[in-house]
């Protein structure tokens, strides 16, 4: 049978998780898997993860709220951000990476940035 390289990365990230739950260590999966852990802070929720060099690869992540858990740490930061920015109304700048609140009425792409002053569509 031909296994597919996809499918032994899967696999090889499978036995990192059970690692890291095993010995409740994120760097003992990172060790398994020959690479370094980091860390993001976003909406004030963090997640350690072992890095891939690839920002929507998936990966070995822990956070508080979610134990350990195999997803990219791109798609983890942007639905712990449209989560904020649904339940607080605002609106994320890239350029400046400041939230600003979310005015009635009023289009996002008009959205002037509290911090920069930059235009959120623009
Ligand atoms: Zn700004």
């Amino acid at each position: 049978m031909i296994v597919g390289k996809e499918q032994q990365m899967e696999t090889k990230l499978q036995t990192a998780l059970q690692i890291a739950k095993d010995q409740k260590d994120i760097s003992a999966a990172a060790e398994y898997l020959g690479q370094e852990v980091e860390n993001i802070t976003i909406c004030g929720k963090v997640l350690l993860y072992v890095n891939n060099g690839e920002t929507y690869e998936n990966t070995v992540c822990y956070s508080t709220d979610k134990d350990y858990f195999i997803d990219s740490w791109g798609d983890w930061h942007e639905s712990v951000e449209a989560q904020y920015c649904a339940a607080e109304n605002v609106i994320r700048y890239g350029f400046c990476g400041e939230f600003t609140d979310m005015t009635e009425g009023i289009r996002w792409n008009e959205i002037v940035c509290s911090h920069c002053n930059n235009l959120i569509g623009g």
